[in-house]
């Protein structure tokens, strides 16, 4: 058989690798060293001469979008299509199989996916079920206690009975909590993980099933999986030990998350007689950010060790910029990348990566101004802003009269004179009864318990949802949201709200209809479309949120950068406190994954890097000044280059608004005693840029300091 063709872009180690015999492997690798392409070929070469039908091959993927794009690649080396393929995430597959199987996992067929959000409203209503106050639960605490236990695999009668009141009464909680989501047919993130995972324990039959079908499994990024995936996979890889790893424990930077390291060191012992092969050539990073990265991750105590190499050129220097605010700090890298764009290359070979979600905001806000088109992975994700989870609850609620949160979400929104209590009622209600909200409802209205004004609304709230179901039934994706979008009154109801934020809103829920439109509906999942329409916002959230052909650049946090690689990196926001964050500054094993994700961050880096931070920052609200990360001094200083401040953003000279003036400030200078529509009275603190760019920073008296853009803000002089 020929098999040049696979071999021809693999170094010695990789076509090692990739035809190893069967059996369990172990790839144990620094960054770009070729993994995530080691693992690809050999899914290819399993196909190809080992004759292995892909329908017998399960890959897991560290992103849906890894998992889109190792399945293109494997296509393309095949020829062939590859549907049937099990590709995707652990929660992903998990999902597919509780799908599959929901009677034999003791779920409800129509069963909805609780994203974050959800679960924490589901555990505030446990609260009120079991008469406690949040003020002495704090909800976070609890999500983090209930997932923590799961993702270890225990379920509450699993964990010892404490001494301890506190420890006791979390489990109380922990079980409540179950009961309502199971009562409810509701799963959260890691009962996912759990439930597929005892699905095939507790069953034999399936588990023998499963055992057989997939001959052989392959797992990316293997340092960050929790006790409950390597417990799953374990258990499917048991009878015929093919099973393929590939990790770097010096990219393990989800400990916080249940991800553990020792996985590594287990599987050798679980799996005797592994093959552990190592890659040591990266072909991704010039030898200048190799060298910086490998300095600062040789910092770290508790490594495995490896050496990594590369045979690219030095390239440039590492490149710091000290910006004096975040805003600041924003233009520059905004800057950098119109220069890049301007030279011929694309803006998506630019990544902006951050450590802490709330950071993206103002280079958004920048990249806005300047019109340049980008893309948000993760955190401020499309499918959790607020418009567009009113409009998934209304699908879900019309999809499901079960779905006690979405009912939650959406009885008031927009506002239809359903109060407060009002809605008490119908929570005790469902309480004491053991009901859906739905039901609690029904009943109440024919109860005559509320008043009538009260029955009143909420009869016309349930008229309305059987409406859009009566009239939504059997129609296409699209047209099911737009009508709920139009029935439901939401979109006037954002349309009716004022400024640049509510059009955002409306424009949202416009690429909403855009989603549907887009959206691939895969038959072979058994799922109407709606279903795998919600399932996929709630699971993959951000991936479709910006026009998959426009060329944009890349703005995400330092986790989500994992696996990806780009021309052009900046890392941002290297203070300490944001960058070792706060938290890994108390407690000890901490400070080494921020070091680790700071290595990730590094090596997405392919030809420059830019690492950059602010003097003054303002986060959560508050101004501070801060000091630079050490990571930086942990970068040999032969390899970095500082860029200069005294530099400002440059009007585009393509720009077609017209400028407004020439003085930078506009005739307003500091001190400046001004008066705003909407914010009230202030003083002008700082004022940056020029011409249609000029910024303004007002301290306000009633809403504090805040960036305006001149040119909008409409600043009336004192
Ligand atoms: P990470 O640890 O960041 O996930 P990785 O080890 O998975 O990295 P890959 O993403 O597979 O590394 O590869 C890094 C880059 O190097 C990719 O662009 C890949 O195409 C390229 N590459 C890998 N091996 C070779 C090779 N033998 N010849 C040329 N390019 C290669
Ligand atoms: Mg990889």
């Amino acid at each position: 058989m020929d098999v040049s063709h696979i071999f021809e872009r693999l170094n010695e180690a990789q076509r090692n690798a990739v035809s190893s015999p069967p059996g369990p492997l172990l790839i144990l690798a620094g960054a770009g060293s070729g993994k995530t392409r080691v693992l690809t070929y050999r899914v290819a070469w399993l196909a190809q001469v080992l004759e292995i039908s892909p329908l017998s091959v399960m890959a897991v993927t560290f992103t849906n979008k890894a998992a889109q794009e190792m399945r293109g690649r494997i296509e393309e080396i095949l020829g062939y299509p590859v549907g049937g393929m099990w590709m995707g995430t652990f929660h992903g597959i998990a999902h597919r199989l509780l799908r599959a199987h929901w009677r034999e996992a003791g779920l409800s067929q129509g069963f909805q996916i609780l994203d974050s959000d959800d679960q924490l409203r589901m555990i505030r209503r446990t609260l009120k079920q079991l008469d406690l106050d949040e003020g002495y639960w704090p909800p976070r605490s609890i999500q983090w206690f209930i997932n923590g236990h799961k993702e270890e695999g225990r379920r509450p009668q699993h964990i010892p009975e404490a001494h301890d009141t506190q420890q006791r009464q979390l489990s109380r909680i922990y079980e409540t909590y179950e009961e309502l989501c199971q009562r409810f047919g509701l799963v959260d993130f890691t009962e996912l993980l759990l439930r597929a995972f005892e699905l095939l324990k507790n069953n034999e039959l399936l588990r023998a099933r499963y055992q057989q079908r997939f001959q052989h499994i392959l797992v990316d990024e293997f340092q960050d999986t929790n006790a409950i995936q390597y417990e799953w996979l374990r258990l499917l890889a048991q009878q015929h030990r093919n099973i393929f790893v590939v990790g770097d424990d010096d990219q393990s930077i989800y400990a916080w998350r249940g991800a553990r390291i020792e996985n590594i060191l287990q599987f050798e012992k679980d799996f005797p007689g592994t093959m552990v092969l190592r890659l040591e050539q990266n072909y991704r990073s010039t030898s200048t950010i190799l060298a910086a990265a490998n300095a600062v991750i040789d910092h770290n105590k508790g490594r495995l060790g490896k050496s990594l190499w590369t045979d690219g050129d030095d390239g440039e220097p590492v490149r710091l910029y000290a910006a004096f605010n975040e805003v600041d700090e924003a233009r520059f890298v905004v800057d950098r990348i119109r220069a890049w764009v301007e030279a011929g290359q694309r803006r998506s070979e630019a990544a902006i990566l951050y450590r802490s979600n709330a950071q993206s905001r103002v280079f958004e806000e920048i990249l806005m101004d300047v019109a340049m088109p980008y893309r948000v992975y993760g955190g401020l994700r499309f499918f959790e802003r607020a418009e567009i989870k009113d409009a998934l609850a209304y699908l879900r609620l019309v999809a499901s009269r079960q779905d006690d949160p979405s009912f939650e979400r959406v009885v008031n929104v927009p506002t239809r004179g359903i109060g407060n209590k009002t809605l008490e009622q119908v929570r005790e209600y469902a309480r004491v009864n053991q009901a859906t909200l739905w039901d609690a409802a029904l009943a109440l209205i024919h109860s005559h318990e509320l008043t009538a004004r009260s029955t009143q609304a909420l009869s016309r709230f349930v008229k309305l949802i059987n409406e859009i179901n009566a009239q939504t039934t059997g129609l296409s994706l699209v047209d099911q949201t737009d009508i709920m979008l139009r029935q439901s009154g939401l979109i006037d109801y954002y349309r009716k709200g004022q400024g640049e934020k509510a059009e955002t809103r409306v424009e949202n829920l416009e690429e909403l209809v855009n989603a549907t439109r887009n959206f691939l509906h895969d038959p072979d999942d058994g799922m109407d479309v709606l279903s795998a329409f919600l399932t996929h916002a709630a699971l993959e959230a951000g991936d479709s949120q910006a026009k998959e052909w426009e060329d944009c650049v890349q703005l995400m946090s330092l986790h989500s950068a994992k696996g990806l690689e780009f021309p052009l990196v900046f890392l941002t926001g290297m203070e300490e406190g944001l960058f070792p964050h706060q938290r890994s500054l108390q407690e000890p094993g901490r400070l080494e994954e921020e070091r680790r994700l700071c290595y990730v961050g590094m090596t997405r880096a392919m030809r420059q890097l830019y690492v950059t931070y602010a003097e003054v920052r303002r986060l959560h609200g508050r101004e501070a000044y801060t000091s630079p990360s050490r990571f930086f001094g942990e970068i040999p200083s032969e390899l970095i280059e500082e860029v200069r401040g005294g530099f400002a953003v440059r009007p585009s000279r393509k720009a077609d608004v017209p400028a407004i003036d020439d003085d930078p400030g506009n005739g307003m200078r500091l001190g400046d005693h001004v008066r705003h529509r909407k914010f009230g009275d202030g003083v002008v603190l700082s004022i940056e840029g020029r011409g249609q760019y000029t910024r303004v920073q007002v301290n306000f008296e009633a809403v504090g300091s805040k960036w305006l853009v001149l040119a909008y803000a409409d600043l009336q002089s004192l």
